[in-house]
């Protein structure tokens, strides 16, 4: 297992975005976390990376309880995340975003350092050669130089995936990565995210692209009000009459 979340709770004042939430992701899978508008998804993503402390429950993470580590310190343990809005570095050529992340999770600082030893030289190299490598994986090879904010839409959204790959984690997290994209963007970003997962990288993402998550993800929690309301294969879900009539109906 990679993930285990244990009654997850979390207040904001008087509102109940999350209440006793809990699941489970095994190593490998591609992970659905769906649900209506306002009900916890993108909470439990910032409870996930520790950008909020839940109000109760704990989180495990490949077998050590990650609760109360500070978010940019979540990196170093291996989970990374994408964003609803692309938080990209806009000014910052493709290549630079992606070592930007690579740099990330790196020990030695090689990106800051003036006066490099040998082996942050080498460190460097590396970062460099996964980097080039994750931008034939996301398919911009031939974007290194452009501006990231000079790329189309898709192509910013693949950017974050490389960006956030670069720093190796074992958990990705993905928010709402279809979002306004067209039918071919969206066909790329399905194979880009198989691709993730035949790499051994676990993938948690939130969507509300049912057809999408439908086909792409092995197991799916559905969350509603800040409860979760069921869970279960894409096929289970889709014949769930509460989640039908909570959600789905509706979608
Ligand atoms: P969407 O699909 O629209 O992105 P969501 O499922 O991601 O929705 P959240 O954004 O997690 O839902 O919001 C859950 C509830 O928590 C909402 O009622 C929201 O208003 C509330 N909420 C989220 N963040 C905060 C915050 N920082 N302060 C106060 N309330 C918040």
């Amino acid at each position: 297992m990679v993930l285990e979340l244990k009654n997850i709770t979390k207040n904001f004042g008087g509102i109940s975005a999350l209440t006793d939430v809990s699941f489970k992701i095994n190593k490998g899978e591609i992970f659905g976390l769906i649900g209506p508008n306002g009900a916890g998804k993108t909470t439990m993503f910032n409870v996930i990376t520790n950008m909020f402390l839940p109000t109760s429950g704990e989180i495990n993470f490949l077998g050590e309880t990650i609760s109360g580590i500070k978010p940019h310190k979540i990196t170093d343990k291996g989970i990374c995340r994408t964003f609803q809005n692309i938080r990209l570095f806009s000014q910052m050529t493709v290549l630079e975003n992606v070592l930007v992340g690579g740099h990330c999770r790196s020990t030695s600082g090689v990106l800051s350092s003036v006066f490099r030893t040998k082996s942050q030289r080498t460190e460097e190299e590396n970062t460099r050669k996964v980097a080039t490598e994750l931008l034939e994986l996301v398919g911009l090879s031939s974007y290194e130089d452009v501006i990231a904010e000079n790329l189309a839409y898709g192509q910013q959204r693949r950017l974050e995936i490389a960006r956030a790959l670069a720093s190796n984690p074992s958990l990705l997290l993905l928010d709402e990565p279809a979002a306004g994209m067209n039918e071919t963007e969206t066909d790329n970003l399905f194979e880009l995210i198989k691709k993730v997962q035949q790499r051994g990288v676990t993938v948690l993402l939130i969507e509300h692209d049912m057809p999408f998550v439908m086909k792409l993800c092995d197991r799916i929690t559905v969350l509603n009000f800040g409860k979760k309301l069921a869970e279960g294969t894409p096929e289970e879900i889709q014949n769930n009459p509460d989640v039908i009539e909570a959600y789905l109906g509706s979608e």
